[in-house]
């Protein structure tokens, strides 16, 4: 099968071989074995770098899917420099694999994990504000939407709210109760909503100051750490970094 593809995971594996998690446009996420590629004089080497976005030749095999061949897109190793740019791009590699199954084929999480890892590549945008984005975008491709459109109890349109359930994900409005949530700025509300709609490539267009970046993040982290198989270590890393 030949599919495009980005690697979000890599180690060693017996000998010579390295075990790869590609996150791919075709197959989802898949565990490959590629033999001979620890030897960097393997000219199969770069292509299981992490980060490496390529046209990738992968054989199913009895567990394991098996490398043969691929092709540079995109080696997205100026990521790999500058410690800032590090923690995060690992930290979206990180989010895509604790958020999807093995196999479960995601078109659009795929185009919205490139685009970011593009964006962060070149700057255009504010790091953090793309993170929040792109948080938002895999909770919505993996089925936990938060809904700013409509109070999530009584199903009234909101035109913009105070407070987050996140026992039901969304927005309350005047009249039902405050529970099992939290208070943010109407700012911030409407931020969210923006950067859940928007396209990657739009986000710039919203402002944060300190205080709504720091209450995105606390939604946001709340709800994925609530959801997925495990917490995303790297996001305390990027706490350590900002102080
Ligand atoms: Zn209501």
């Amino acid at each position: 099968m030949e599919t495009k593809g980005i690697v979000i995971k890599a180690q060693d594996y017996k000998e010579n071989d390295k075990l790869l998690w590609i996150y791919t446009e075709k197959l989802g996420k898949v565990t490959a074995i590629a033999k001979g590629a620890k030897k960097s004089k393997n000219k199969s080497f770069s292509i299981t770098l992490p980060l490496c976005y390529s046209d990738y030749l992968l054989f199913k095999g009895k567990s394991l899917y098996r490398l043969s061949e691929g092709k540079i897109i995109n080696s997205f190793q100026g990521l790999l420099n500058n410690l800032e740019k590090l923690t995060y791009s690992s930290y979206l590699c990180e989010l895509i694999d604790i958020s999807t199954e093995d196999g479960e084929k995601n078109p659009y999480l795929f185009k919205e994990f490139l685009t970011a890892l593009y964006l962060l590549d070149t700057d255009a945008i504010d790091y953090e504000l793309l993170i929040r984005a792109f948080e938002l975008k895999v909770l919505k491709a993996t089925g936990y939407e938060i809904d700013f459109n409509n109070c999530v109890f009584c199903k009234k349109k909101i035109n913009s709210s105070n407070y987050i359930s996140l026992s039901y994900y969304g927005g309350v409005c005047e009249e039902c109760p405050k529970e099992h949530g939290v208070y943010l700025s109407r700012a911030s509300f409407n931020a969210l909503r923006f950067l859940n709609s928007a396209t990657l490539d739009k986000v710039y267009r919203v402002n944060l100051n300190e205080e709504m970046k720091e209450e995105l993040f606390k939604i946001n982290s709340f709800i994925i750490s609530s959801n997925y198989v495990r917490k995303p270590k790297s996001l305390e890393m990027l706490k350590f970094i900002k102080e």
